[in-house]
Formats: C-alpha cells, structure tokens, sequence
C-alpha cells in the first residue's frame, strides 16, 4: 500500500519513518525534493495547485494525506476524486480558519475564547468595545506558531494592529492570562475506533513551542481535555491524528486551535509511548488497527530552533533520543528536537531543567 503525503518537512518524514516497518510505501508532495521526507522516500516536486502532478499523486497512492496545515483544500478536493483523503478535508477547511474553527468548537460546546470576526477598521473598534483589552487580532487563514498576530493592550493600538494586518479577514479575540498551556492527541480509525494519548503540558517562547512534557499529571483536565477531542473526532467522522491545544484558566480549559495532524507536542511519543503519534497516523488511514497510547514513562522534548547544537555533547546523556531534521538553519526555524524519557516525573522535570541552559536559553523551568 503507498500513502500519498502533501508536504515533505519533518513530520512527513517522521510519518514514513513509522510506517515502513508496517510494510507501507509512501510518495510524496512538495515543492522541493530537498526536504527532510525528501530524502528518504520518493518525492514529485512542484507547485501544490499542478494539476497533472496532483493526479499523479492520486493515481500512485492509496490514501493521501498531508503534514501541512495549509495544503490547498480545493486542490485536494480535485485530488480526491481519484483516491481516498484522510483526514476528512471538512476537519482541514475548519481548522485553516480561525472563525470556522472557533464556531466549530461552540457547536460542539468546547469552551474557547470569545471572539469576533473582523473585515474592516469599525469591526475592529466594535470587537475591542465588545470583548474588551487586552486582546489579540489574528488573519483568520495562514497563521502558525504565532505569526500573523498582534496583541493590543490600549485603544490607540487599534490603529497599529489595522495597519500591520488590515487587508485580510482577521479575528479578535480576548487575550487569555493563562496559567499554562496544555494540548491533547489522539487517533480515530476507519473503524470508528479511538485512542487517546495522555496529556501534554506545552511551553512557548515568543509564540513556538519550545518544550514539552508529558504525561502532565492533572487527571481531571485530561479527562475533560480527552471528552473535546472525542467530540470532534467523532464530529468529523476523522480518521487519522488530530490534536487540541488549549490554556488552562483557573483549573479550566480554553480551547485554542486544533490542528487535523500530527503535532509538535507530541514528538515524545516516538520513545515515550507504546505506539507513536505517527504510527497511529499511518495505522489509521491505512485502515489497521489502532496501537497502544500508553506512555512508557516520563518524557521531556525539546525542540531545536534556529541553529543545531553538537550532538555529541548531548548523545551520552542517558535515555536521550536526538532526532536532526537536517534543514538549513534560520532564525525561529524548527531544525529538530530532542526527548528524554524518565523513571518519574519530578526527575523528568529536573532533567528538562539542567537540559534548557544548553538547548534553550530563553525558557528557564520554575522549580
Ligand atoms: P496560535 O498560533 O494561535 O497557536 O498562537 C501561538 C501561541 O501564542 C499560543 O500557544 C499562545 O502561547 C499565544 N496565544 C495565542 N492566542 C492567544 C490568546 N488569545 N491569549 C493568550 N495567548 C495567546
């Protein structure tokens, strides 16, 4: 069986990682054979909306996907004529939206932000007088790891924030004094199945998930996090992996955005868990059965940003898993990350925090 994958970055890459021991093939599709998934499987490079490319895709694959959010919802559309998608290109539209999204969680009674959309500078001034400052005013399409985003704090930033992101549909919603951030993974599959990961705590520097530990000990936020996600996979009719991240308000959940994939927070899960976030990907829109969620202990990751420490100042270090996306280093680029797994969680913790002077310098962990 050949999984067709639209996008070729690390999370395709560790998606065909995963799936070949189970005996699939994969192809996929990306503007450039240079990418990490490029290296390692078969690629059709060009331009996502190329018709003919896009056929030959649907053509040589038995199920397509895709490791990135913005793929072209139309173009798969066309795509899927000739084949199988999944996820569910309904669960990718809502999620490229930040309003779809946001109306979607109020269907389905996950508590969010309040929010308004806004097309013009008077929606704008009408969002802030009716949801108040703090704030923050988002595109609604293309946004990612905090980009396309602008918090406003007094009335005189209306007009700042109108002029760096007017233009394009926009939401605002309130600005949340979270206590921290958490996210929830898991996976249906075509038979209706679901298996749920244990919950992520999650740390942002400057909007980019910088770590992650998991399982997070808070049972009853798991438990009510697990109940949301289980409400839109079944919504949706998903198959695959989808993911929540949300903050956490005074002992509650505030869902933030969904993403219909694999997810960053939840790369421990290639050593920490039974069955990884990927294998239960592939395992899902292949139509196997569902793996094991379980943790096999207690993991930190980290991710690598921007420039690509030595590995070998780090590889002695016991129960460390590196894992180099081989990318050309940029500023706030993801380049790869790192997991520990621990006997306990108090030592993962203390781990994670002798670990994040040389790996990540701007987050320190409280003790
Ligand atoms: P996003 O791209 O919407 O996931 O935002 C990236 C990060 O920015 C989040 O993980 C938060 O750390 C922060 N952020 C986004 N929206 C809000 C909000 N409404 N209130 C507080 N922080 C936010």
């Amino acid at each position: 069986m050949t999984i067709g994958i639209v996008g070729a970055g690390q999370l395709g890459q560790m998606l065909a990682l995963a799936g070949y021991p189970l005996g699939l093939d994969f192809l996929f599709f990306d503007r450039s054979a240079a990418t990490p998934a490029g290296r390692i499987a078969p690629l059709l490079a060009g331009e996502f909306h190329d018709e003919a490319l896009l056929s030959e895709l649907a053509r040589r694959s038995d199920v397509i996907s895709f490791d990135w959010e913005n793929a072209s919802v139309e173009a798969l559309r066309r795509a899927a004529r000739g084949t199988r998608i999944a996820p569910p290109l309904k669960a990718l539209a809502a999620a490229q939206d930040r309003l779809s999204e946001k109306r979607c969680f109020e269907r389905l009674s996950i508590p969010t932000t309040r929010f308004a959309a806004v097309d013009n500078r008077a929606a704008l001034a009408r969002a802030v007088q009716r949801i108040g400052l703090p704030g923050v005013l988002k595109t609604r399409r293309f946004g990612y790891d905090g980009k396309g985003q602008c918090v406003l704090r007094t009335a005189a930033d209306i007009d700042r924030a109108w002029e760096l992101l007017g233009g394009t549909p926009l939401l605002y919603e309130e600005l949340v004094a979270f206590d921290y951030e958490v996210s929830i993974i898991g996976a249906r599959a075509r038979s209706g199945a679901i298996a749920l990961y244990p919950l992520n705590r999650n740390y942002h520097v400057d909007g980019v998930l910088r770590l992650t530990l998991a399982p997070w000990p808070a049972p009853s936020l798991a438990r009510a996090a697990q109940r949301s996600l289980v409400r839109l996979l079944e919504h949706f009719n998903y198959v695959g992996v989808l993911t929540i991240e949300f903050f956490v308000r005074g002992g509650r959940l505030v869902a933030n955005e969904m993403a219909p994939r694999v997810h960053n927070s939840g790369h421990w899960t290639i050593e920490g868990a039974v069955t990884s976030q990927f294998e239960n990907h592939v395992r899902a829109i292949s139509g196997l059965p569902l793996g094991d969620c379980a943790p096999r202990g207690h993991s930190a990751m980290i991710n690598l940003i921007g420039s690509m420490p030595e590995a070998r100042r780090f590889l002695a270090e016991p129960g460390l898993h590196w894992h180099d996306y081989r990318k050309e280093p940029r500023h706030g680029r993801k380049l790869g990350h790192c997991t520990i797994i621990e006997t306990t969680a108090s030592r993962r913790t203390a781990r994670a925090r002798l670990l994040l002077p040389r790996l990540c310098p701007q987050l320190a962990l409280r003790p």
